[in-house]
């Protein structure tokens, strides 16, 4: 397989990119967007600049890369993600060398620029992929062991398949949307605390869950299953995912089959998939595992990745606060123990299904991932800098989440999802 190329920390780009930015030239992920044409494209980007890959493939750029014509003049990756991890590579690779500050081919060809390149705001970013499945996983102990304690028994928070078990459900993929879709609260049944029967009306506990999603390559046929040590060859990229949850409808439904309607009215995410190569630099050990696992789940080195989370909450006309600072290492179940899990019964996956992490919350309570934690069931209000204060989320909140990762050398990063809760439909 070739090298990872595109990682090099020393490559600089001719496009010009700030410190700061998420989208250094050894990021290079994948995106779908229209522009001013009306054309919907694919896309990576770098700093403020957005890059159409099929007018890059029409030019010839991609020469030497076995790519099927028109690709990338798709409206979703799906296409490119079945290619697999080696194409993935092959493209992410030219893609760097093309835009190095030291490579003149399109540097000075001010003709072709003007074809494929875009400022970031001159185009709308669109779903990336289009999602047939999508499953949530339960994987952090942190927020697992915080529900179990609210809801359960706080000396037993965990059941006894946790540690055993990589929980997870089949959730909604029709409801994906992509950051800036904004949704109104959804209606439903809650049973009040302490009532005889339940009600009908708008959600009273319209909560967020921060997570990250990873979307999976073309799987293998029906009946066989990825193994652990082969998953990272099903896995192209990653996305920060918000798993919207109404916690009343959620806690009336659940039992026995899970959730429902109290999950699946809308989960948002961020419009530029991450490959896991541009992740690389950032792995780490995760969490001891200190339940011996079945074989199937063995894995071993680094398979948590070091990606800094931030949750803003901002009230309508007013300015933001940061209300959570979490990260994705804290996560105690890995994405190959997920995959593996998730195939061990023969299940078959496809390219751009999308797998969440299951809240991720930290050991702290400035950490916790989600308002029902945050607010311990609303029994302890949090304050915003504005003075306000929250237990769930109101109508008109946005609730915008961040993605990074930073070495002190390359800071790489998702971008941000971004979310306006609309008041319910009044019908
Ligand atoms: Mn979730």
């Amino acid at each position: 397989m070739a090298q990872l190329l595109a990682n090099d920390p020393k490559r600089s780009s001719w496009i010009p990119v700030s410190n700061q930015s998420d989208f250094p030239i050894q990021n290079l992920p994948f995106g779908v967007f229209i522009a001013d044409d009306d054309i919907i494209t694919t896309g990576t980007r770098i700093g403020n600049t957005v890059i159409d890959l099929s007018v890059l493939q029409q030019l010839g750029y991609f020469n030497g890369i076995d790519l099927p014509d028109d690709v990338f003049l798709q409206d979703n990756l799906n296409d490119f993600i079945a290619l697999g991890r080696p194409t993935w590579r092959a493209v992410r690779n030219r893609l760097a060398e093309l835009f190095d500050e030291n490579n003149e081919t399109l540097k000075s060809n001010t003709h072709h620029q003007n074809k494929a390149l875009f400022l970031i705001e001159q185009v709308q970013m669109l779903m990336p992929v289009f999602v047939s499945d999508y499953t949530d996983f339960y994987s952090s102990i942190e927020h697992a062991t915080n529900v179990g304690k609210m809801f359960r028994d706080p000396d037993n928070a965990l059941l006894p398949n946790w540690k055993h078990i990589p929980v997870g459900y089949h959730g909604r993929s029709s409801s994906i949307v992509i950051s800036g879709v904004d949704l109104h609260r959804p209606k439903g049944q809650r049973m009040a605390p302490g009532a005889d029967a339940p009600t009908f009306g708008p959600s009273v506990r319209m909560d967020f869950e921060l997570e990250m999603a990873f979307i999976t390559g073309e799987g293998k046929a029906l009946g066989h299953r990825i193994k652990a040590e082969e998953a990272d060859e099903y896995i192209f990229g990653m996305v920060v995912f918000n798993d919207w949850s109404a916690r009343d409808i959620q806690k009336w439904e659940y039992v026995p089959l899970g959730p429902f309607l109290g999950k699946s009215f809308g989960s948002s995410m961020s419009p530029w998939i991450v490959t896991m190569d541009a992740l690389e630099p950032y792995k780490v050990a995760g969490p001891l595992q200190d339940v011996k696992v079945l074989p199937y789940l063995e894995t071993t080195g680094e398979n948590n990745y070091d990606i800094k989370l931030e949750v803003e909450l901002t009230p309508e006309g007013k300015s933001g606060t940061v209300i959570s600072r979490s990260n994705y290492k804290y996560m105690y179940w890995n994405q190959r123990q997920q995959l593996a899990h998730h195939t061990v019964n023969g299940c078959n996956i496809n390219a751009g299904d999308m797998m969440a992490s299951g809240t991720i919350s930290g050991p702290t309570k400035d950490s916790y991932g989600s308002m029902l934690e945050l607010s311990w069931s609303g029994k302890e209000p949090i304050t915003l800098d504005t003075g306000d204060t929250r237990t769930f989320i109101e109508d008109n909140d946005r609730v915008t989440m961040r993605g990074w990762c930073d070495n002190g050398s390359i800071r790489i990063g998702f971008g941000e999802v971004s979310t306006t809760v609309l008041p319910a439909i009044q019908d």
